[in-house]
Protein backbone atom coordinates (compact mmCIF):
# COMPACT_ATOMS: atom_id res chain seq x y z
CA UNK A 1 0.00 0.00 0.00
CA UNK A 2 1.25 3.58 -0.54
CA UNK A 3 0.18 5.80 1.47
CA UNK A 4 2.62 9.17 -0.45
CA UNK A 5 1.56 11.69 2.58
CA UNK A 6 2.81 10.12 5.31
CA UNK A 7 5.60 10.86 7.18
CA UNK A 8 6.66 10.42 10.53
CA UNK A 9 10.35 12.22 11.01
CA UNK A 10 10.99 11.38 14.58
CA UNK A 11 9.96 7.73 14.05
CA UNK A 12 12.41 7.69 11.66
CA UNK A 13 15.50 8.79 13.54
CA UNK A 14 14.10 6.62 16.59
CA UNK A 15 14.38 3.75 14.03
CA UNK A 16 17.63 4.86 13.37
CA UNK A 17 19.13 4.98 16.43
CA UNK A 18 18.71 1.52 17.24
CA UNK A 19 18.70 0.00 13.76
CA UNK A 20 20.78 -2.82 12.62
CA UNK A 21 21.52 -1.81 8.45
CA UNK A 22 22.73 -4.06 5.65
CA UNK A 23 23.15 -3.34 2.03
CA UNK A 24 22.15 -5.55 -0.76
CA UNK A 25 23.37 -4.79 -3.99
CA UNK A 26 20.73 -6.21 -6.67
CA UNK A 27 21.18 -5.07 -11.16
CA UNK A 28 23.26 -2.19 -9.87
CA UNK A 29 20.98 -0.80 -7.28
CA UNK A 30 21.42 -0.60 -3.95
CA UNK A 31 18.74 -1.69 -1.27
CA UNK A 32 19.49 -0.54 2.21
CA UNK A 33 17.59 -2.74 4.79
CA UNK A 34 16.96 -1.41 8.34
CA UNK A 35 15.63 -3.13 11.05
CA UNK A 36 13.82 -1.21 13.77
CA UNK A 37 14.56 -3.48 16.53
CA UNK A 38 17.00 -6.41 16.52
CA UNK A 39 15.89 -9.78 15.67
CA UNK A 40 17.41 -12.95 15.68
CA UNK A 41 20.04 -14.17 12.37
CA UNK A 42 17.66 -16.76 11.11
CA UNK A 43 14.79 -14.20 10.97
CA UNK A 44 17.03 -11.27 9.07
CA UNK A 45 18.32 -14.10 6.80
CA UNK A 46 14.60 -15.00 5.55
CA UNK A 47 13.96 -11.01 5.33
CA UNK A 48 16.96 -11.01 3.21
CA UNK A 49 16.23 -13.52 1.11
CA UNK A 50 13.12 -12.46 0.91
CA UNK A 51 13.34 -9.06 -0.90
CA UNK A 52 16.22 -10.72 -2.91
CA UNK A 53 13.45 -13.11 -4.49
CA UNK A 54 11.24 -9.68 -4.96
CA UNK A 55 14.03 -7.84 -6.54
CA UNK A 56 14.59 -10.46 -8.88
CA UNK A 57 11.06 -10.60 -10.14
CA UNK A 58 10.90 -6.86 -10.44
CA UNK A 59 14.42 -6.86 -12.39
CA UNK A 60 13.11 -9.87 -14.76
CA UNK A 61 9.69 -7.89 -15.20
CA UNK A 62 10.82 -4.45 -15.52
CA UNK A 63 14.47 -5.46 -17.10
CA UNK A 64 16.03 -3.07 -14.13
CA UNK A 65 15.41 -2.17 -10.33
CA UNK A 66 12.87 0.38 -10.59
CA UNK A 67 15.55 2.71 -8.26
CA UNK A 68 18.85 3.82 -7.63
CA UNK A 69 18.95 3.70 -4.03
CA UNK A 70 15.61 2.15 -1.58
CA UNK A 71 15.66 2.28 2.06
CA UNK A 72 13.21 -0.52 3.09
CA UNK A 73 12.53 -0.23 6.54
CA UNK A 74 12.04 -3.58 8.44
CA UNK A 75 9.37 -2.98 11.67
CA UNK A 76 9.32 -6.61 13.77
CA UNK A 77 6.08 -7.22 15.34
CA UNK A 78 4.97 -10.09 17.42
CA UNK A 79 3.41 -12.42 15.15
CA UNK A 80 3.78 -14.34 12.16
CA UNK A 81 3.61 -13.02 8.59
CA UNK A 82 4.64 -9.69 6.58
CA UNK A 83 1.57 -7.12 6.31
CA UNK A 84 1.33 -3.39 6.92
CA UNK A 85 3.50 -2.42 3.65
CA UNK A 86 3.77 1.55 2.27
CA UNK A 87 6.07 2.97 -0.32
CA UNK A 88 6.92 6.82 -0.81
CA UNK A 89 9.27 8.26 -3.28
CA UNK A 90 8.78 11.92 -2.01
CA UNK A 91 11.28 11.41 0.48
CA UNK A 92 14.02 9.30 -1.36
CA UNK A 93 12.51 5.86 -2.27
CA UNK A 94 11.41 4.03 0.77
CA UNK A 95 9.42 0.94 1.34
CA UNK A 96 8.41 -0.15 4.98
CA UNK A 97 6.69 -3.49 6.11
CA UNK A 98 6.16 -5.10 9.32
CA UNK A 99 7.60 -8.76 9.60
CA UNK A 100 5.84 -11.44 12.42
CA UNK A 101 9.15 -12.54 14.53
CA UNK A 102 7.57 -15.66 15.01
CA UNK A 103 7.78 -15.89 11.14
CA UNK A 104 8.63 -19.18 8.96
CA UNK A 105 10.27 -19.95 5.76
CA UNK A 106 6.62 -20.60 4.46
CA UNK A 107 5.13 -17.44 5.41
CA UNK A 108 7.62 -15.53 3.59
CA UNK A 109 7.02 -18.16 0.79
CA UNK A 110 3.19 -16.63 1.00
CA UNK A 111 4.32 -12.99 1.54
CA UNK A 112 3.35 -10.73 -1.24
CA UNK A 113 3.54 -7.45 0.28
CA UNK A 114 7.01 -6.98 -0.20
CA UNK A 115 6.58 -7.48 -4.63
CA UNK A 116 3.99 -5.00 -4.01
CA UNK A 117 5.60 -2.29 -2.39
CA UNK A 118 8.47 -2.89 -5.23
CA UNK A 119 6.16 -2.31 -7.74
CA UNK A 120 5.11 0.92 -6.58
CA UNK A 121 8.94 2.35 -6.96
CA UNK A 122 8.47 1.85 -11.06
CA UNK A 123 5.83 4.33 -11.99
CA UNK A 124 5.74 8.15 -11.74
CA UNK A 125 3.52 8.96 -8.38
CA UNK A 126 0.05 10.22 -9.57
CA UNK A 127 -2.60 13.08 -8.17
CA UNK A 128 -5.29 11.03 -5.13
CA UNK A 129 -7.84 10.32 -8.06
CA UNK A 130 -5.62 8.35 -10.01
CA UNK A 131 -4.35 6.37 -6.97
CA UNK A 132 -6.32 3.26 -8.77
CA UNK A 133 -3.46 2.94 -11.48
CA UNK A 134 -0.81 2.86 -9.02
CA UNK A 135 -2.60 -0.27 -6.73
CA UNK A 136 -3.96 -1.50 -9.80
CA UNK A 137 -0.16 -2.05 -10.61
CA UNK A 138 0.68 -3.45 -7.64
CA UNK A 139 -2.06 -6.21 -7.36
CA UNK A 140 -2.08 -7.21 -11.15
CA UNK A 141 2.19 -7.32 -11.61
CA UNK A 142 2.99 -9.00 -8.61
CA UNK A 143 1.66 -12.21 -8.86
CA UNK A 144 2.46 -12.17 -13.06
CA UNK A 145 5.94 -11.21 -12.16
CA UNK A 146 6.36 -13.78 -9.72
CA UNK A 147 5.32 -16.15 -11.99
CA UNK A 148 7.89 -15.28 -14.48
CA UNK A 149 10.50 -16.56 -12.11
CA UNK A 150 8.04 -19.71 -11.43
CA UNK A 151 8.09 -18.49 -7.71
CA UNK A 152 4.30 -19.03 -8.69
CA UNK A 153 2.65 -21.23 -10.70
CA UNK A 154 -0.09 -19.94 -14.03
CA UNK A 155 -2.61 -22.16 -12.10
CA UNK A 156 -1.66 -19.99 -8.91
CA UNK A 157 -2.03 -16.76 -10.39
CA UNK A 158 -4.80 -17.15 -12.50
CA UNK A 159 -6.92 -18.61 -10.17
CA UNK A 160 -6.41 -15.79 -7.40
CA UNK A 161 -7.89 -13.55 -10.19
CA UNK A 162 -10.56 -15.43 -11.61
CA UNK A 163 -11.42 -15.87 -7.56
CA UNK A 164 -10.85 -12.13 -6.62
CA UNK A 165 -11.40 -9.70 -9.42
CA UNK A 166 -14.74 -9.75 -9.39
CA UNK A 167 -14.07 -7.38 -6.49
CA UNK A 168 -13.27 -4.70 -8.80
CA UNK A 169 -16.41 -4.41 -10.65
CA UNK A 170 -18.34 -1.23 -9.87
CA UNK A 171 -20.93 -1.01 -7.18
CA UNK A 172 -24.23 0.97 -7.56
CA UNK A 173 -23.53 4.80 -7.37
CA UNK A 174 -20.21 3.92 -9.32
CA UNK A 175 -18.84 6.91 -10.95
CA UNK A 176 -15.83 5.62 -12.91
CA UNK A 177 -12.20 4.51 -11.20
CA UNK A 178 -11.10 8.66 -11.29
CA UNK A 179 -14.18 9.17 -8.74
CA UNK A 180 -14.63 6.32 -6.53
CA UNK A 181 -12.52 5.87 -4.37
CA UNK A 182 -13.39 2.59 -2.54
CA UNK A 183 -11.34 -0.34 -1.75
CA UNK A 184 -12.25 -2.52 -3.89
CA UNK A 185 -12.21 0.10 -6.97
CA UNK A 186 -9.03 1.25 -6.04
CA UNK A 187 -7.07 -2.25 -5.51
CA UNK A 188 -9.15 -4.46 -7.76
CA UNK A 189 -10.80 -2.18 -9.88
CA UNK A 190 -7.39 -0.49 -10.70
CA UNK A 191 -6.49 -4.43 -11.71
CA UNK A 192 -9.25 -5.30 -14.12
CA UNK A 193 -7.65 -1.79 -15.62
CA UNK A 194 -4.22 -3.68 -15.91
CA UNK A 195 -5.50 -6.90 -16.90
CA UNK A 196 -7.20 -5.67 -19.94
CA UNK A 197 -4.55 -3.16 -20.99
CA UNK A 198 -1.94 -6.42 -20.75
CA UNK A 199 -4.94 -8.51 -22.64
CA UNK A 200 -5.80 -5.60 -25.14
CA UNK A 201 -2.43 -4.65 -26.29
CA UNK A 202 -1.25 -8.35 -26.92
CA UNK A 203 -4.79 -8.95 -28.87
CA UNK A 204 -3.87 -5.64 -30.86
CA UNK A 205 0.22 -6.27 -31.29
CA UNK A 206 -0.27 -10.26 -32.43
CA UNK A 207 1.42 -11.01 -28.74
CA UNK A 208 4.17 -8.98 -29.62
CA UNK A 209 3.85 -6.33 -26.94
CA UNK A 210 2.48 -6.42 -23.21
CA UNK A 211 1.65 -4.10 -20.31
CA UNK A 212 5.02 -4.63 -19.49
CA UNK A 213 6.50 -3.01 -22.56
CA UNK A 214 4.64 -0.15 -21.66
CA UNK A 215 6.05 0.39 -18.33
CA UNK A 216 9.57 0.07 -19.18
CA UNK A 217 9.43 2.83 -20.66
CA UNK A 218 7.11 4.95 -18.66
CA UNK A 219 9.81 3.60 -15.90
CA UNK A 220 12.89 4.75 -18.40
CA UNK A 221 12.00 8.19 -17.77
CA UNK A 222 10.34 8.42 -14.28
CA UNK A 223 9.82 6.07 -11.30
CA UNK A 224 8.17 7.33 -7.48
CA UNK A 225 10.24 9.77 -7.42
CA UNK A 226 9.14 11.81 -10.38
CA UNK A 227 5.60 13.34 -10.19
CA UNK A 228 3.47 13.01 -13.25
CA UNK A 229 0.57 13.29 -14.99
CA UNK A 230 -1.57 10.47 -15.71
CA UNK A 231 -2.06 11.29 -19.33
CA UNK A 232 1.75 11.85 -20.05
CA UNK A 233 2.20 8.04 -18.54
CA UNK A 234 -0.58 6.85 -20.86
CA UNK A 235 1.03 8.54 -23.84
CA UNK A 236 4.25 7.17 -23.24
CA UNK A 237 3.52 3.87 -22.61
CA UNK A 238 1.08 3.91 -25.91
CA UNK A 239 3.76 4.71 -27.65
CA UNK A 240 6.36 2.01 -26.36
CA UNK A 241 3.54 -0.36 -27.73
CA UNK A 242 2.06 1.28 -30.67
CA UNK A 243 -1.19 0.68 -29.53
CA UNK A 244 -3.11 3.16 -27.83
CA UNK A 245 -4.88 0.70 -25.33
CA UNK A 246 -4.31 2.78 -22.28
CA UNK A 247 -5.93 5.97 -23.82
CA UNK A 248 -9.00 4.39 -25.36
CA UNK A 249 -9.32 2.18 -21.57
CA UNK A 250 -8.75 5.21 -19.84
CA UNK A 251 -11.48 7.34 -21.60
CA UNK A 252 -13.79 4.16 -20.88
CA UNK A 253 -13.52 3.77 -17.68
CA UNK A 254 -12.20 7.01 -16.18
CA UNK A 255 -15.73 8.55 -15.23
CA UNK A 256 -18.24 5.31 -16.11
CA UNK A 257 -19.28 2.33 -14.36
CA UNK A 258 -18.22 -0.07 -16.53
CA UNK A 259 -18.81 -3.47 -15.93
CA UNK A 260 -16.23 -5.84 -17.58
CA UNK A 261 -17.65 -9.41 -18.40
CA UNK A 262 -14.88 -11.01 -16.29
CA UNK A 263 -16.85 -14.66 -17.12
CA UNK A 264 -16.12 -13.75 -20.89
CA UNK A 265 -12.77 -13.07 -20.83
CA UNK A 266 -11.63 -16.16 -18.68
CA UNK A 267 -13.13 -18.44 -21.24
CA UNK A 268 -11.64 -16.27 -24.22
CA UNK A 269 -8.26 -17.15 -22.41
CA UNK A 270 -8.94 -20.15 -21.51
CA UNK A 271 -9.16 -20.39 -17.80
CA UNK A 272 -11.57 -22.80 -15.94
CA UNK A 273 -12.24 -23.91 -12.53
CA UNK A 274 -13.29 -27.49 -12.12
CA UNK A 275 -14.38 -28.55 -9.02
CA UNK A 276 -11.62 -25.73 -7.19
CA UNK A 277 -9.11 -26.78 -9.63
CA UNK A 278 -7.57 -24.49 -12.56
CA UNK A 279 -7.84 -25.62 -15.62
CA UNK A 280 -6.44 -24.39 -18.43
CA UNK A 281 -8.08 -24.68 -22.18
CA UNK A 282 -5.22 -24.04 -25.25
CA UNK A 283 -7.94 -23.79 -28.44
CA UNK A 284 -9.14 -20.91 -26.63
CA UNK A 285 -8.87 -18.07 -28.53
CA UNK A 286 -6.87 -16.23 -26.08
CA UNK A 287 -5.00 -19.11 -25.07
CA UNK A 288 -1.40 -17.47 -26.29
CA UNK A 289 -2.37 -14.45 -24.73
CA UNK A 290 -2.31 -15.89 -20.83
CA UNK A 291 0.13 -18.01 -21.43
CA UNK A 292 2.36 -14.68 -22.18
CA UNK A 293 1.39 -13.22 -19.26
CA UNK A 294 2.69 -15.78 -16.46
CA UNK A 295 5.17 -17.36 -18.76
CA UNK A 296 8.71 -17.92 -17.10
ZN1 LIG B 1 0.00 -0.66 -2.71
Amino acid sequence: MKYLAFTCVCLSVAMAASSQETKLQIAGSEIDVVFGSPVSDGLRELVLDRIKLSAKAIVNYYRRYPVQRVQIDVSPYFGRGVSGGHASGWDGPRIRISVGKESTAADFAEDWVTTHEMVHLAFPSQEDRHHWIEEGQAVYIEPVARARIGELTPEKVWGDMVRDMPQGQPAPGDRGLDYTHTWGRTYWGGAIFCLLADVQIRERTHNQKGLEDALRVVLSEGNIESEWPLDRAIAVGDKATGVPVLHDLYEQMKATPITVDLDGLWKRLGVKKLNGQVVFDDSAPLAAVRRAITAR
